[in-house]
């Protein structure tokens, strides 16, 4: 392990190995104010909520950082037209508010507006669907962190995306949101909440919620690495399980509410697989298929069906791959076929459903978060979308604030905390011409890290100053930096090649094989950093094979025209 012990120049934001040790000897040594069970954005940001109010924090999670919902989203932040249609306004404006927050104050190194089309295929149409996006408009005035929307005819529609089909297209309404990349926010949110001294304990599922009489006063969790069960003391527990949030609530001796698993799949297509300069929102045939832009390629989902198998592995199958193409392409004249795609992942969403309530369609389930509270001791924050993440966490902290368990607490403070890499980002940007001479890179090349790192990408070409080569962009690895990978085990805490491949890299989704044949390679790269033996780095590829194997079999099925 490269990191050694907390030194002059110690940096609580790097979380790696030996940081993990060391958080646990800090969380198990002596009770804490707030232990917050998940660290999917939701519970990220409640421990972000309330180490920046001063508390003392511990954020434990079974996996990885983002492993669940929060890696496996639709990656914008949005206030969600088709909510509109549910008449559920005040979740679009508060989450438009937020939307508008995160691109102007705390993560504008990770976010970036994006213009979306609304294709109209009747004339009726326009004036339902433009009162609509203007409501969007002006949910968004506050705010103004994206631009207004505006009208096309069928010829402005054909000239922005010029694969659209203008035989089933009348015209359109272009409308903005926000791209991001939700396992790198996610991360950025753990770590700016290690940076403000939370204790982050990846590899570690909480097994057992520890209660004095009625109260809840800590949990147990088992040391992923040892199997060890350690204790952590703490005045209240909040539960940001996601999906396995009433199975933590259980765990807690109450049973009020269960998670109906909704499943989503989406798509990554090749960058070339549809010609346009704008993001598609279109009707489905049961809600709406979006197809945006993601960086180097396209982003396509979703859908929305109940979940029956395991909700740590939700897997796309050959009908979700062929409803994505299919409602896709019926707006398009030159189609997507199933080659034109590099990658297929599912997630799920953590709907909310009353115990003795029932659903036919969990389209039909609100989106809008719960805060739970009970036992005693003991908050659940379920729900919401990962727009609202920073709201729903301030809600959680705020209940738990509420009990009296806490003595004297200040309010929220996230809404002007901006995130690990945002301050000093836009400099950076202006500057990226002189930094790309500085280390022998394209202008390209130093956007593409700052959309990654923001002002942290001093710390990732650092590890290039004594080799060059681990700053020279691989190709065959989806142009990634080898020093992005060693950064992703050194700093941004990830324990597997799974975690560096699927979450803090995408490799898995950009390359066509699903980083099948690089894992060998990219296992040897890190092994150093990790301390792997050669039986560890075989495990670890193997580990890794499987898991994208079975996340693509359906793509591959489809793409064997089976
Ligand atoms: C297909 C799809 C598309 C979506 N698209 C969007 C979008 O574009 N924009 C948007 O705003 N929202 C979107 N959402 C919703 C959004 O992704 C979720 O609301 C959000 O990510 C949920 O975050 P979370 O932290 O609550 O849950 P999760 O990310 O699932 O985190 C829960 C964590 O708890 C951990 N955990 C569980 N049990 C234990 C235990 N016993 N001990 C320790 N840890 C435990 C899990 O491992 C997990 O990491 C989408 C959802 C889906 C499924």
């Amino acid at each position: 392990m490269t990191e050694s012990a907390p030194t002059a120049h110690y940096d609580p934001s790097r979380l790696n190995q030996a940081q993990r040790a060391r958080s646990i000897e800090a969380a198990t040594g002596r009770a804490h104010d707030v232990l917050v069970i998940g660290a999917g954005v939701t519970g990220a940001g409640c421990a972000l909520d309330a180490v920046t109010r001063g508390l003392s924090v511990v954020l434990v999670e079974t996996g990885d950082i983002a492993v669940g919902t929060s890696s496996r989203s639709g990656k914008i932040f949005h206030g969600g037209l088709r909510y509109l249609e549910q008449y559920n306004f005040a979740l679009v404006a508060h989450a438009i508010v937020e939307r508008d927050l995160q691109v102007k104050t705390l993560s504008p190194h990770l976010t970036r507006p994006e213009p979306f089309l609304y294709p109209l295929s009747a004339h009726w149409e326009r004036p339902y669907a433009g009162a609509g996006i203007l409501l969007y408009d002006i949910f968004g005035l506050r705010g103004r962190g994206v631009p207004r929307h505006k009208h096309l005819t069928r010829g402005g529609v054909v000239r922005h995306a010029p694969s659209m089909d203008p035989d089933v297209v009348t015209g359109g309404i272009q409308y903005y949101d926000v791209r991001m990349d939700d396992a790198r926010h996610t991360l950025a949110v753990a770590r700016t909440a290690a940076a403000f001294g939370a204790q982050v304990i990846t590899g570690a599922p909480v097994v057992e919620i520890l209660r004095t009489g009625d109260r809840v006063v800590g949990v147990v969790f088992t040391d992923g690495v040892g199997g060890q069960r350690r204790e952590i003391r703490a005045k209240v527990v909040i539960n940001a399980a996601g999906a396995w949030a009433s199975d933590v609530q259980q765990l807690a001796g109450t049973h009020t509410f269960d998670v109906q698993p909704s499943k989503g799949v989406h798509l990554l297509l090749r960058r070339d697989a549809i010609d346009s300069d704008t993001g598609i929102l279109a009707r489905a045939s049961d809600s709406v298929i979006i197809a945006r832009r993601w960086w180097n390629y396209w982003l396509v989902g979703t859908t929305d069906t109940p979940l029956d198998g395991d909700r740590g592995s939700p897997r796309p199958e050959v009908a979700d791959v062929q409803y994505l193409l299919r409602e896709l392409n019926h707006f398009l004249r030159r189609k997507v076929q199933p080659d034109d795609v590099l990658g297929v992942y599912a997630g799920v969403r953590p709907l909310l459903r009353p115990v003795g309530t029932d659903a036919d369609a969990t389209s039909a389930l609100s989106r809008d978060h719960s805060v739970v509270p009970g036992p005693d001791g003991f908050i659940t924050i379920v729900g919401g979308k990962y727009t609202t993440y920073r709201l729903m966490a301030q809600d959680a902290v705020d209940a738990a604030v509420k009990s009296g368990l806490l003595g004297d607490v200040p309010e929220s403070l996230t809404k002007n905390t901006p995130l690990l890499g945002a301050a000093g980002w836009a400099a950076l940007r202006n500057r990226a011409g002189a930094l790309a001479g500085e280390h022998g890179l394209s202008r390209r090349q130093v956007e593409r890290l700052l959309s990654r790192y923001g002002s942290q990408i001093h710390d990732v070409l650092a590890i290039g100053a004594a080799d060059r080569t681990l700053i020279t962009a691989r190709d065959d690895w989806a142009d990634y930096l080898p020093a992005e990978l060693i950064y992703a085990v050194t700093a941004e805490g990830a324990l597997t090649l799974t975690d560096v491949m699927m979450r803090r890299t995408h490799l898995a989704i950009e390359l066509p094989d699903g980083g099948h044949d690089a894992a060998p390679a990219i296992a040897e790269l890190v092994r150093a950093p990790f301390g792997w033996d050669d039986a560890e780095v075989t495990r670890q590829v193997a580990a890794y094979r499987a898991a994208v194997a079975a996340d693509r079999e359906a793509l591959e099925m489809v793409q064997a025209g089976l």
